[in-house]
């Protein structure tokens, strides 16, 4: 197995069935910490021990969308309710500034409250009130025309997880009204237009195999995104999903070490949802390759609400907390927190003004 991740590691990508050999014997502990080692010196290589951080603002959690695995799915009549006004999402990114923080996340579920021009007023609102920060949507599937406005309102950058790369598998996780091709479209769209783009998938979906990992494998290694989200599924307990097993820190960390040997320079958050599963989760996520975390800004009335899958962590917290709790514990685990951009390394600086 070794010398399969020695290739893995020096020609940043394996065949299909290679790719498969590995995930089938990765959990043996020799071949495993052969893996994580690898991942770290790749990360060590090309960004030291630096962690950017990003605010996250999550503005809404209205969706229109009904994906099976989500808290905030449209049928949840459970799931409390909130949107941000725009003074409120300034709000919490003028606190984020005062923190240091140059990058905003604005994250919602599809709120067609949020309509372009709102999206754009707030998004030319951030950057003119914090120059030089880079602002990040995550809202969702929108038309090529839509991400275009964003973008010339001056959004940078866009995640949007594809989810699962096997068709199959995301037939099953979403309504028919959802379309994998729209998603993957979404995706290339996005990329024409000149975002920094972030894609990303789930690890424990109800019924996921090595086989459905390998095509999501694949599909970064083509897409090549600047960001990659990986995250495992917890179940919420109001959806369909709500008695499946959910996804474990070890797959998670194999997926996140394999990401980062595929695309070295990618950037890659160690997520909240890992910290959920483990209270060292995120540590093991950094060790594994990650370079990114994402802290909460949103005003503490409304963290709960946000509520995608069970016990999230960070609800309670402040965000001076939240930003002191997360620089300890990146310390602690031998990282350094970097508070610029954190743009990806191909992206040309003069692409954006200050
Ligand atoms: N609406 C936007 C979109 O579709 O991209 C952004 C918000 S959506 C809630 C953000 C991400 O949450 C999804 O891409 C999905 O991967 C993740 N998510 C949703 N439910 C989850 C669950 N039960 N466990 C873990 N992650 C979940």
């Amino acid at each position: 197995m070794k010398k399969l991740i020695e290739k893995l590691y020096r020609e940043n990508y394996l065949n299909t069935d290679d790719m498969l050999t590995l995930l089938d014997n990765i959990y043996d502990p020799g071949n495993m910490n052969y893996l994580l080692a690898r991942a770290h010196e790749t990360r060590m290589e090309h960004y030291h021990t630096k962690v950017f951080m990003r605010g996250l603002v999550e503005f809404t959690s209205y969706c229109k969308r009904d994906c099976l695995y989500c808290g905030i799915r449209a049928s949840n009549r459970k799931a409390e309710r909130y949107r941000l006004s725009s003074s409120e999402i300034l709000e919490a990114c003028a606190e984020g500034y005062e923190l240091g923080y140059k990058t905003f996340v604005l994250q919602g579920g599809e709120d067609d409250y949020y309509t372009d021009d709102r999206v754009v007023e707030i998004v030319g609102k951030i950057k003119e009130r914090f120059p030089g920060c880079a602002v990040t949507l995550s809202i969702g599937e929108k038309s090529f025309e839509s991400y275009k406005k964003y973008y010339d309102a001056g959004a940078d950058r866009y995640l949007l997880r594809h989810e699962t790369a096997s068709r199959t598998l995301y037939n099953k996780l979403h309504p028919k009204t959802m379309s994998f091709d729209n998603r993957i479209q979404c995706l290339k769209n996005l990329k024409e237009i000149g975002y920094q783009v972030g894609a990303g998938f789930m690890v424990g979906l109800p019924g996921q195999t090595n086989e459905d990992y390998v095509m999501d494998l694949h599909f970064l290694k083509e897409l090549q995104p600047h960001m990659v989200g990986i995250g495992p599924f917890i179940p919420h307990k109001d959806t369909p999903f709500a008695a499946e097993g959910g996804g474990t820190v070890e797959t998670t960390i194999v997926m996140l070490a394999i990401v980062r040997l595929l695309l070295p320079e990618v950037l890659l958050p160690a997520t909240t949802a890992l910290g959920t599963l483990d209270p060292m989760g995120r540590e093991k996520g950094l060790k594994a390759g990650a370079n990114v975390v994402m802290p909460n800004l949103s005003p503490v009335e409304v963290r709960k609400k946000y509520a995608l899958y069970d016990g999230k962590i960070c609800t309670g917290d402040e965000a001076a907390e939240c930003r002191k709790c997360i620089e300890g514990r990146i310390t602690n685990a031998g990282f350094s927190v970097d508070m610029s951009r954190g743009d990806h390394k191909t992206w040309r600086s003069e692409q954006y003004v200050y």
